[in-house]
């Protein structure tokens, strides 16, 4: 959980770090306004128009790691599922915007996903 949903995170923290070793330069918690909506992404090569995100397993509803609490349970649900609503609407504005967009999960290796990135990036 955090506290402040707009801060940075460790796991972007780590990621970014990672990206910087393969010596990719990107934009951080960088604005994109679509016709439907401004988005906010965690990482973004403007110029390849591939946008990133770190899901956090608990707001994002990781299958895995994401438990509600146990007090007010049916609020929790109703809240990440909204989130997760909201993660498909900024995937289909920033697609029909012409953006390839590319959702991680926090727990996800930092390495394996620069690699991942790195795919997306040599994908014309
Ligand atoms: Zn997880």
């Amino acid at each position: 959980m955090r506290a402040t949903p707009n801060a940075d995170t460790r796991p972007e923290i780590r990621l970014r770090s990672q990206l910087h070793r393969c010596g990719l330069r990107f934009r951080k918690n960088y604005v994109i306004r679509t016709p439907a909506r401004v988005v906010r992404t965690d990482i973004a090569f403007p110029g390849k128009r591939v946008a990133i995100f770190v899901d956090g397993c608990f707001w994002h509803g990781c299958g895995q790691h994401c438990r509600y609490p146990q007090s007010n349970a049916a609020w929790w649900l109703a809240k990440i599922a909204r989130n997760r609503e909201r993660d498909l609407e900024v995937n289909s504005a920033l697609s029909t915007d012409g953006w390839r967009v590319l959702r991680v999960w926090e727990h996800e290796d930092p390495f394996a996903t620069a690699q991942r990135v790195l795919r997306e990036l040599a994908d014309p």
